[in-house]
């Protein structure tokens, strides 16, 4: 089997069997002794390292136990522009369900309060799916530490 390493140390990951699930696998960094906590979800015998494009962080694959077919989410509903969790087709593309494409934003617009380049994006589950918003992902450079979000009007940002 190839060696597959941690993106936060480097360290390699080690495959476990789910106490609870012996058919369900996960990945954790051997280096958990010295303090890192990194794992994620297994996908066809490798480490599921998919991440979200609107927060970063590793997307989870579960199986449903209602329908036995296996989903990919990201629950950090706090970084996410919707404030929901976001779902994926199950090899990490974003489920783009009933959403139109994105339209153009008319510049490219900068954070009023970090000036990181905004994002523009479509919101795509939840009950705000379908609209479009404009993010800056920069937590630490807000004071509130949280991303922020700027309504759309129109392809500009309401700053
Ligand atoms: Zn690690
Ligand atoms: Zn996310
Ligand atoms: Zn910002």
């Amino acid at each position: 089997m190839p060696i597959y390493y941690c993106p936060l140390c480097q360290a390699p990951l080690k495959r476990h069997c789910r106490k609870d699930d012996p058919q369900a696998f996960f990945w954790s960094c051997t280096a958990y002794r010295t303090g890192c906590s990194f794992c994620c979800d297994d996908f066809q015998a490798s480490p599921f390292l998919k991440t979200c494009p609107e927060c970063g962080k590793i997307l989870r694959r579960k199986i449903s136990k209602k329908t036995g077919r296996p989903y990919v989410a990201c629950f950090n509903k706090a970084e996410h522009a919707s404030q929901e969790v976001l779902f994926f087709h199950d090899d990490g593309t974003p489920s783009l369900s009933g959403v139109g494409s994105l339209p153009k934003a008319k510049a490219i617009y900068t954070c009023p309060e970090c000036h990181s380049s905004l994002r523009y994006l479509r919101i795509r589950n939840g009950r705000n799916a379908g609209k479009t918003i404009f993010l800056c992902a920069n937590a630490q450079g807000h004071q509130s530490g949280k991303a922020r979000f700027f309504d759309d009007q129109e392809g500009e940002p309401l700053l």
